[in-house]
């Protein structure tokens, strides 16, 4: 794992709100929800790239580059989902990243998964 380094940010309560809530649903810190946007955010434009990813059971595992670690999808068949177990979420940029992934998209197809765009 990379080295985690803290910056500090201002928003309007208004947006203080909203993130409160949100990370409140998901089960997670505010400053995670924070951590997952701007990963999202990274992936739409490009900036991570999926390397290695592993298919287990109900599993697909990436190795996420800029966190410098694996980050599991786990397929919710109640759902038909995929989970992401590093962004607590059912939307993240591992999983529309993962959708487009040549290899991935297979087991996707296969798993008749539907992704939310948001
Ligand atoms: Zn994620």
């Amino acid at each position: 794992m990379l080295r985690d380094v803290r910056i500090a940010i201002s928003v309007t309560s208004e947006v203080d709100k909203i993130l409160e809530k949100i990370a409140e649903e998901r089960g997670v810190q505010k400053s995670k929800l924070v951590e997952t946007i701007v990963l999202q955010w990274l992936y739409e434009r490009g900036y991570v790239k999926i390397y290695h990813f592993n298919f287990r059971d109900n599993v697909i595992s990436l190795w996420d580059t800029v966190l410098g670690r694996i980050v599991d999808l786990e397929y919710k068949p109640d759902k038909r989902m995929l989970f992401c177990n590093y962004c607590k979420a059912y939307v993240c940029g591992h999983i529309l990243t993962a959708k487009n992934h040549p290899d991935i998209k297979p087991k996707i197809i296969k798993w008749d998964i539907i992704i939310d765009e948001y």
